[in-house]
């Protein structure tokens, strides 16, 4: 539904979830994923490789892997959330260990902020977004009409 300034997309009632966790925070998103395997149960799941494997290791959920977050991993996530099939993420980055792919996991949180998506960086986070009432309901998330913006570009080079 195109309204003046923003596009509404809907977040299925079935989410389809990214998990991701830079290594030293790998351990407490398992401890996540397998304290809240049935709720997790009836989304869609995928993940950066490593995450993604050690998940379906560990709790034997299905978790569809995309490559290593340092292999361009964030940035398959970041384009499935610009083409609509991925609509919520759960990301454990680190806060205190430099990253090599660092351009790549500002890239992926601005996506998300652009496209409207629920996004936990932390435990405390997650566990609001995953007791949330909209978990098992839809909801119309908000983008921002860019269609007006480019128009009015395109206006300036007649
Ligand atoms: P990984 O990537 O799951 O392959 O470790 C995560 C990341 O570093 O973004």
């Amino acid at each position: 539904m195109i309204q003046d300034d923003y596009i509404k997309f809907t977040i299925s009632k079935q989410k389809h979830i990214a998990l991701i966790a830079h290594d030293s925070k790998k351990h407490e998103l398992v401890e996540w994923v397998e304290h809240n395997k049935e709720i997790l149960k009836s989304h869609f799941l995928c993940g950066t490789g490593t995450t993604a494997r050690i998940i379906v290791d560990k709790t034997g959920l299905p978790v569809r892997a995309y490559n290593s977050g340092p292999l361009g991993g964030d940035q398959q996530i970041g384009s499935r959330i610009v083409e609509g099939s991925i609509d919520f993420v759960i990301f454990f980055w680190d806060p205190l260990a430099a990253q090599p792919h660092d351009p790549d996991v500002k890239a992926l949180l601005r996506i998300c902020a652009v496209y409207d998506i629920p996004v936990a960086n932390n435990r405390a986070t997650a566990d609001f977004l995953i007791t949330s009432t909209y978990m098992d309901q839809e909801y119309e998330r908000s983008v921002l009409n860019y269609n007006k913006v480019i128009h009015s570009r395109l206006k300036e080079f007649e």
